[in-house]
């Protein structure tokens, strides 16, 4: 048999706890309809790790119908245990917020005036200028050479042109599958305020 996880024990434990009550002889309807409405009913759990510092607190992530509907503390992760503090348990608003920018500024070059574009007209120009400076730029084994012309043999077969600062509210899981694109575009500037 598995041995109990914390979580479980918990669980147990409410179940107990309500049977005790429910011998005696109290109504339990209204707490059983509570228990029905509560948010996370039905939801999947998601185990995740809060991306906010290098506390690296594990998280549970509810997620209903494609949606996150909560975020809390993991009380089986071993470096928490169910707590968080005040910035990991808002973690749910990073994701869910209907303050979040959906589109971006930009200045042309040369330009004084600031536009605002859509995000995908942003995530276009991004994909070209990535794409135009990898092409130009790239380092290939034995034939490395810096701007000036100068061999770089420590500076091989990647793109130093282009470099990539992450964020704490970027989530674990966006951190990781981002290290992966750009470890596999050749970029090795990465950087990340976030130590997981
Ligand atoms: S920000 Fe708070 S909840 Fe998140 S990992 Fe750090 S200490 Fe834990």
């Amino acid at each position: 048999m598995s041995p109990t996880t914390r979580r479980q024990f918990f669980r147990n434990g409410r179940t107990a706890a309500v049977g005790a009550i429910a011998g005696l002889g109290l109504d339990l309807k209204p707490v059983k309809a509570a228990a029905a409405k509560l948010k996370i009913q039905g939801a999947r759990e998601v185990p995740s790790v809060c991306p906010y510092c290098a506390v690296g607190c594990g998280q549970i992530v509810s997620v209903k119908d494609g949606q996150i509907i909560n975020i809390e503390g993991n009380p089986d992760s071993p470096i928490n245990q169910g707590t968080l503090c005040p910035k990991g348990s808002a973690a749910f608003q990073l994701a869910v917020n209907p303050n979040r920018l959906t589109k971006v500024k930009y200045r042309a070059p040369n330009a004084t005036e600031w536009e605002e574009k859509p995000l995908d007209w942003a995530m276009d120009r991004i994909a070209k200028l990535m794409k135009e400076t990898r092409d130009r730029d790239f380092v290939l084994q034995g034939k490395g050479k810096d701007r000036e012309g100068r061999i770089v043999p420590k500076m091989l077969n990647n793109c130093p042109t282009i470099a990539s600062l992450g964020g704490a509210t970027m989530d674990n899981e966006w951190n990781y599958v981002q290290l992966k694109l750009w470890r596999s575009l050749g970029l090795i500037w990465l950087e990340n305020q976030a130590r997981i």
